[in-house]
C-alpha cells in the first residue's frame, strides 16, 4: 500500500491524471491554476478550491465575514494566477446541525463582498450536514477575454522571474496569529488577502510574459511548478526578495528569517511570473503606473540545470504540501 503520505500532494495529483481521459474540448486539464475549456468557441475558466475549519482557517481566531472573503479570495486568485475574467461562483457547504446561523450569514457577507469586489456572481451549491469542522468548496468560472490567458508552461532560459507586491506577509500573518503576537497590517494581510485579477489580465495582454501562475503554497515551491512545466531551471537570489517595512520590523523584534517568509510563505496570492528581459524597464513602469502594487525581478530561468536553485543551492523547503512531503 501506497499511503498519501508518502506520495505528498503533488505525487498524488500526478496518480490521478495518469487515471483520466480528456475530450477534444479540454484544452488545459489537471496541472495548471485553472482548467482550460474550449466552449464553442469561447475560452472557459473552471477552478475549485478546498477551505476546512482548522486546516485554512479558524473561527476563533477570525471573524465569519473574514474567513468567507478569504474563502472567495483563494479560489478567484486561480482566475487571477492565468489573468482571466471570473463571472460566476458555486459553493458548497458542509457543517454540523449546531452550526450558528447568524455566523454562515457572515459568512456569506464576506463572501459576497469578495465575489463583487472581483465583478462574479455566486450562482448556486450544495450543502450538507457533517459531523467535524466546517468545509467549504469553492467552484469559479471565468473566461479568458479574446482567448487570452498564461499557463504555468512558457518560461524561456533568460526570461527573468517577476512578483507582485510582498509574498511573505500573509505567513507571517499566520506567525503572529499562532504566536499571539501583535502585527495588524501583517493579519490582515493573512485574512484579507486581494487576488490579482486586474493585474493578472494586464499581464495576460503582454506578449513578454510567458508563464504566470499565483503564489499559494510558498514561492520557491510555486516557481517549481512554472519550471516543471516550461522544462528549465531557475535561479532565484534571495536578496532580491521584496520584504516590505512591516515584516521586516516583525523579524527584527521576534529574532526571525525574513527572507524564509518571503521564500516558503503560503496564502500569498500574489501573481509570479517569467517575463523576457527586454521588456523589463518598461513593463515595470507601466505596471506601476497602473497599479499601486510593487513588481520585483527575484530570478533567473536558465537551461543550464532542471531544478530551482536559491543562490545557487537546492532549498531545503520551499512551501506547503497537504500531505506534508
Ligand atoms: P492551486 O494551488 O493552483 O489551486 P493545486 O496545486 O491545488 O493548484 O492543483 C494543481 C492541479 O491539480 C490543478 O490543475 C488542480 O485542478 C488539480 N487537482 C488537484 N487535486 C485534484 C484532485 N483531487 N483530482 C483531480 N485534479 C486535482
Ligand atoms: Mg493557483
Amino acid at each position: 500500500m501506497t499511503r498519501l503520505g508518502d506520495l505528498g500532494e503533488f505525487g498524488f495529483i500526478d496518480r490521478v491524471r495518469r487515471q483520466v481521459t480528456t475530450s477534444e474540448q479540454v484544452i488545459e486539464g489537471i496541472g495548471d491554476d485553472c482548467a482550460v475549456l474550449d466552449f464553442h468557441g469561447q475560452t472557459m475558466l473552471v477552478s475549485t478550491d478546498l477551505f476546512l475549519e482548522d486546516i485554512h482557517f479558524r473561527p476563533s481566531a477570525a471573524s465569519y465575514k473574514d474567513i468567507g472573503w478569504k474563502a472567495a479570495a483563494g479560489c478567484l486568485s486561480d482566475i487571477a494566477a492565468m489573468g482571466g475574467t471570473p463571472r460566476f461562483m458555486l459553493l458548497s457547504l458542509a457543517a454540523p446541525a449546531g452550526t450558528n446561523a447568524d455566523d454562515l450569514e457572515d459568512f456569506y457577507t464576506g463572501y459576497l463582498a469578495m465575489c463583487g469586489k472581483a465583478g462574479a456572481v455566486l450562482v448556486g451549491g450544495d450543502t450538507t450536514r457533517c459531523q467535524g469542522g466546517i468545509t467549504i468548496d469553492s467552484i469559479v468560472i471565468g473566461e479568458a477575454v479574446d482567448g487570452r490567458y498564461l499557463t504555468r508552461c512558457g518560461a524561456k532560459p533568460g526570461d527573468v522571474l517577476a512578483v507582485t507586491g510582498l509574498p511573505g506577509k500573509s505567513a507571517a500573518g499566520l506567525h503572529a496569529q499562532e504566536n499571539g503576537h501583535a502585527a495588524p497590517k501583517l493579519l490582515h494581510a493573512h485574512h484579507k488577502p486581494t487576488p490579482r485579477i486586474a493585474e493578472g489580465q494586464w499581464l495576460a495582454k503582454c506578449e513578454a510574459v510567458h508563464a504566470m501562475l499565483d503564489v499559494s503554497d510558498g514561492l520557491v515551491q510555486d516557481a517549481g511548478h512554472l519550471t516543471e512545466k516550461s522544462g528549465v531551471g531557475l535561479d532565484i537570489d534571495r536578496a532580491s526578495l521584496p520584504i516590505g517595512k512591516d515584516l521586516e520590523d516583525y523579524c527584527a523584534v521576534h529574532k526571525l528569517d525574513v527572507s524564509e517568509f518571503a521564500m516558503a510563505g503560503g496564502e500569498a496570492y500574489e501573481l509570479l511570473f517569467a517575463l523576457d528581459p527586454k521588456a523589463l524597464p518598461n513593463l515595470l513602469d507601466d505596471f506601476c503606473k497602473e497599479f499601486a502594487l510593487g513588481l520585483t525581478v527575484v530570478g533567473e530561468f536558465t537551461d543550464k540545470h532542471e531544478e530551482v536553485r536559491v543562490d545557487g543551492k537546492t532549498p531545503r523547503s520551499g512551501g506547503f504540501d497537504h500531505f506534508g512531503k
